[in-house]
This record gives C-alpha cells, structure tokens and sequence, in this order.
C-alpha cells in the first residue's frame, strides 16, 4: 500500500525529476530543448502498452464480475459519481472565475487569427458511435470508448459460454499479467520521462509569454488544486473510507506524469497501476473505471471550460444573464465528455462553448498560447478525478460484498 518503501523511493524520485526540470528549463530556456528525446521515449513507451492493457485486463475484470447485474451496477454508480464531480468541477470554476474576474482589463485588440469554430456530431451519433463496426480497426486507431465497448462485450461472452471460453480467459489474464510487469518496468523510467517533458516547455516559454495571462492562468490553477484538494478529499474519505494524504500520495506519480504529458490517456497505464498498487483498487474495477474516467471524465477539463467561458465574456464586456450561466454548466460539462484524453483538447472544446454562447472566437486565440499551461494542471486533476472515482467505487463494492 502507500507506505511501500519502493513506491516512496519512486515518488521521492519523480520530485526531485520535476523540480529539477523547473530549475533546468528556467536557467537554460529553449536550449534545453536537447533534452525532448527523452520525453519523447517515456511517452512512447507507456503509449506503446495503453491499448493490449486496457482490452486484456478489462476482458479478464468483466469476466471475472460473474454477472451482468454487478457490471451494471458498478457502471452506473461510476457515471452517477463522474458526473456528480465534474458538476461540482464546473460550479468551482465558475465560483473562481466570477470572484477573480481573470479577464477583466485584458488587452484583446489582437490581430490574431480567428479559429474555425469546431463542428461537432449530435448526441445521437456520438452515442451510437460507441459501438465499433470492426472492432480491429478500434484496436488499431486505438478508440478507448469502442474498445472498452468491444472488450466488454467478450468479457460478458466469456462468463455466459462457460467452461468452453475458459482458455480465452487464461489467454487473456495471462496476457493482462504480461502488460502489468511491462507497466512496471515503465514505471522506473517516470522521472527520466517527466524531466524530457518537462524542462523543454518551462524552457520555450518565457514569463513574457505568460504574465498578460498569468491570472486567468493562475485563476485554472487555483481553482484545480482547491477542486482536488476538497472535493477528492471529501469524497474519498466518505465514501472511499481513505485517508486523503494516503490517497494522494498513492496517485501523485500518475499525477505527476498527466501533468507532464497532458494526456489523460497516455497517463492510463500509470494512473491504472498506482490505483492497484498504491490505492489497493481491485484490478476488476480499475480495469473498467479507470479508462472509462480516462475518456469521459475530466473534472480539470470542465472546470477550465467554465472559466475560460468567463474570462472570454469579462475580456469583451458582455454581461452573461442566468440562462447563459446556466448553459456554461451544461456545455462545460457536455464538454469535458466529449473532449478526448489528449493534449489540447478542452481548448478545441472552447471553441464549441463560446460559439454556442455567441461570445467572440478570437478569445481563443489569445488563450492559445498559453493553454499548454492550464492543460498541465486540468489533465492532472482529470486523472485524479478517476482515481477517486476507483477508490470511492471499490469501497462501496467490498462493503456490498463483505
Ligand atoms: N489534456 C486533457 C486530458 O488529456 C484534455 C484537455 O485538453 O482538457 O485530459
């Protein structure tokens, strides 16, 4: 568990790769761009173990649930529990936007050029387009939502055909047991990985860039870390029966790296072992709620959608009435489903939340260059977000169990 002198040595060691990646990139500036390789490998390899992972492990969770009825139970407290977090995301952000006014007095007279507002499929294909067509293809373009369709489906298969599918269960727990000892040998390369990511970006931008932005940036930060910090805490001590340190802790090294990468799906495999290892999530529920998380719930994600909403609409003076307000919570939150685990992505989303509002699309541009930053913090707190969500869900099923 947290106190596993291994994992601290590791967590010891991601700290002193990011501080000292902090320090690098501010004394060297772009120069220290030499370093991106190594960043470049790391990402590579826990890319590389993202998609044989989730499919072998969440066949092997779903088989080994037994019963439709547990599956559809864990499912629908896990949509009923992100759902309920990335509401309170939204209002936090929304809270912190209208007591900080980031935006207030920015200097928009820009010459930027106008993004192309995003078009978007309506809720009716984005729903149907869960199921595959060819579940290879999902395999190969590595589209999580059909391959967790596709690897439910076999999972629930398994159980129902019975003694004869046995050997496809054993093929694929000993499949997933071979991608667990490969995530831990990618594990140890963490720091080496988080100082390649790292270091280049503190090192591209200078604080020239950054200060005409630095409280709306600020403002994401704040509002992410105060989300993390007292809706995680109170949720996994309430219902996760955790201590909020030891829950931190546990998940800090996935933390860390969704900070580095800003990729919540490229964090998986990381986020998936530190909620077995360090969290004592039970690979039957990690498995199936943590890649789910990973696509569909990102609390960082909504809550930067709500202020940067804010801030666009403060920048250019328009006055948002109730109904509007309430529209940020739904789009925000519609958002932060819809946008995928990659970096970027809430600020394509962005696009989609100001132009429904008719609030000017130049915003983004301005936001632009400096989202990398909030994307840090947002994808962090995705990924926390899923891990409470597993320690939370866990907890209610061995209660149910015991
Ligand atoms: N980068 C975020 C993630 O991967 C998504 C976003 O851009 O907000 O979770």
């Amino acid at each position: 568990m947290a106190g596993n002198p291994s994992q601290t040595r590791l967590l010891t060691q991601i700290l002193v790769a990011f501080i000292a990646a902090v320090i690098a990139g501010i004394i060297f500036g772009p120069s220290i761009d030499v370093v991106q390789p190594l960043g470049d490998l790391f990402l590579r390899l826990i890319q590389f173990i993202i998609v044989p992972l989730i499919v072998s492990s969440l066949i092997v969770g779903v088989a080994s649930t037994g019963s439709m009825e547990t599956l559809g139970r864990i499912g629908g407290k896990t949509i009923l529990y992100y759902i309920c977090t990335t509401f309170v995301a939204v209002s936090i952000g929304l809270i912190a936007a209208f007591l900080f006014t980031p935006g207030k007095g920015v200097d928009i007279s820009t010459s930027r050029e106008v993004p192309e507002a995003t078009e978007t499929d309506g809720v009716i294909s984005v729903l149907l387009n869960v199921i595959p067509t060819n579940p290879i293809e999902s395999l190969s373009s590595g589209n999580i939502l059909q391959i967790i369709f596709f690897s439910i489906f076999v999972g629930i298969g398994i159980t129902m055909v019975g003694k004869k599918a046995e050997p496809v269960y054993y093929f694929f727990e000993g499949f997933a047991e071979i991608m667990y000892k490969i995530t831990w040998i990618i594990m140890k390369l963490i720091p080496i990985g988080i100082f390649g990511l790292l270091a280049p970006i503190i090192g591209e931008y200078g604080l020239s860039v950054l200060l005409p932005l630095i409280k709306l940036i600020s403002v994401v930060a704040a509002a992410c870390i105060v989300h993390a910090l007292v809706t995680y805490s109170f949720a996994v001590k309430t219902f996760g029966k955790m201590k909020p340190f030891q829950f931190f802790k546990g998940i800090a090294p996935a933390s860390l790296v969704a900070f580095s990468t800003q990729s919540s799906s490229g964090t998986l495999p990381v986020t998936i072992k530190c909620a077995e290892d360090s969290l004592g999530v039970s690979k039957k529920i990690s498995s199936f709620i943590l890649p789910l998380g990973a696509t569909i719930n990102m609390d960082g994600t909504s809550l930067y959608l709500s202020v940067a909403t804010l801030f666009t609409a403060q920048a250019y003076g328009v006055e948002l009435t109730f109904t509007q307000i309430m529209i940020i919570i739904l789009i925000g939150t519609l958002g932060s489903i819809g946008a995928a685990g990659v970096p970027g992505a809430g600020l394509v989303m962005l696009t989609l939340v100001l132009t429904t509002l008719n609030l000017p699309l130049e915003a983004i541009a301005l936001i632009a260059g400096v989202d990398r930053f909030m994307d840090m913090f947002r994808t962090a707190v995705n990924i926390t977000g899923d891990a409470s969500g597993s320690v939370v869900i866990n907890n209610t099923e061995r209660q149910m169990e015991s």
